[in-house]
């Protein structure tokens, strides 16, 4: 039996590109930029006033007061008519361009306003007795952010609102993103039985294919195909014939030592290269995973739906952002607040949430794998290492996130 951290370094040696594909914006959350994305003009384009106030020469400001003249009003998307002269100022909304000539936007609230001339209020500083204005105060300069050219987004970037906003800005309409694998699901179990359908006094519903189906659609992905095969190694076969050519085939159930426990031996005689067997953790012990004949990859995943999300965090995630050029999530050393008790010579993984100032791990309460509120609200998975014994408060621990 192989540790979990062996068992991702083999999924990873399996990383392969699933190719290109150009989407509109409005289709970008979620998905992973796959080249480089630059400024197309510098940012902000122009000097822009950050404030309701006056533009004025700082050369005019002598001992940091004095009356202005009003020549014009200057708003978001207009430009002053002219620069400005001595003992002139212009009226500048936020948002608007500062006219070269002008060194500095004074606030509204900090002049005497009249109708065509202002007077600069004297709000002496501490010691100095005048306040000193300094140049480019309340005034972003072009530029300051970004030069035109400058590479902004990396390939392997996630969209998140926050880029989706920048590629907006940066007149990205269409967006350029790797594409997903094609996924299939394949859940098993006679006992198993579709959402909709009458649910018999031993039978369970299907939740592990909207578990998965979830964790792909979460990560900007779809899923081709989802069907379900009763435990008959006849009818898995031909399930799995259809779904050779994938990328990804994540099948649930079937892969322990039960009878009934099919998987592995029709994985195997479909000609799927075997990786591995079994990981030294629980939950989610049981996973078997190989390869196929077109380079997907077959991930048979315990039927237990919390090791099943325990199987996608640790092992088919790290492989689909590998695959997809990002940065791999990697886990951080977070402090328990609670003790815990060494269960099992495995690595123990664990639901958390952080919560708490300073910041504390708190349990998420779960009753073993086969608990189906799936510790919904757990912001991590925490690892208790083989190598330690009980844990106690304030241990740090490896957590890697939920989502
Ligand atoms: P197995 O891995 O097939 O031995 O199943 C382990 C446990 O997970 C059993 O209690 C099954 O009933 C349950 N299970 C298997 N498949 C699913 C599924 N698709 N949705 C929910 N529970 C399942
Ligand atoms: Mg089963």
């Amino acid at each position: 039996m192989i540790d979990y951290q062996t068992a991702r370094e083999i999924v990873l040696e399996q990383t392969r590109s699933f190719g290109h594909e150009t989407v509109p914006l409005s289709d970008a959350m979620g998905r992973v930029l796959a080249g480089p994305v630059a400024a197309d003009r510098d940012y902000p384009p122009f000097n822009r006033s950050t404030m309701d106030g006056y533009a004025l020469r700082l050369e005019d400001l002598g001992n940091g007061s004095g009356d202005f003249s009003v020549i014009g009003t200057v708003y978001a998307g207009n430009s002053a008519k002219r620069e400005l002269a001595r003992g002139e100022t212009y009226r500048i909304m936020t948002g608007a361009p500062v006219p070269k000539s002008a060194g500095l936007v004074i606030r509204r609230e900090d002049v005497e306003e009249n109708a065509d001339w202002i007077r600069i209020k004297e709000i002496p500083d501490k010691g100095s007795g005048h306040r000193s204005w300094k140049p480019f105060l309340n005034i972003a300069i072009q530029g300051e952010d970004l030069r035109a050219g400058q590479m902004v987004l990396g390939r392997g970037t996630v969209c998140t609102p926050s880029t989706v906003g920048l590629l907006a800005t940066l007149g990205q309409q269409q967006v350029t993103v790797e594409k997903f694998p094609k996924v299939a699901i394949i859940t098993t179990g006679d006992e198993v039985v579709e959402l909709g359908s009458v649910v018999g006094a031993s039978q369970i519903r299907n939740s592990n294919r909207w578990l998965l189906q979830s964790l792909f659609k979460g990560r900007g992905g779809d899923v081709a195909l989802a069907d379900h095969a009763r435990d008959d190694p006849g009818q898995l076969g031909e399930m799995v014939e259809r779904v050779k050519e994938f990328d990804l085939v994540a099948l649930t159930g079937g892969v322990s030592a039960g009878d009934a426990d099919h998987t592995p031996a029709v994985l195997e005689s479909a000609g799927i290269k075997k990786l591995f067997h079994k990981m030294a953790i629980r939950p989610g012990k049981p996973t078997w995973c190989g390869v196929m004949p077109g380079g997907g990859m077959v991930f048979g995943l315990p039927g237990n739906p919390f090791s099943c999300l325990v199987n996608f965090i640790l092992l088919i995630r790290p492989w689909i952002e590998s695959c997809q050029g990002q940065v791999i999530s990697a886990p951080i050393g977070l402090p328990l607040g609670f003790a815990k008790k060494k269960l099992t010579p495995l690595d123990e993984f664990f639901p958390v949430v952080l919560r708490g100032t300073p910041g504390t791990l708190q349990q998420v309460p779960l009753n073993g794998s086969g608990d189906i509120r799936l510790a919904s609200g757990a912001g991590y998975l925490a690892l208790h290492a083989a190598g330690n014994g009980d844990l106690p408060v304030d241990s740090q621990v490896l957590c890697y996130p939920m989502d």
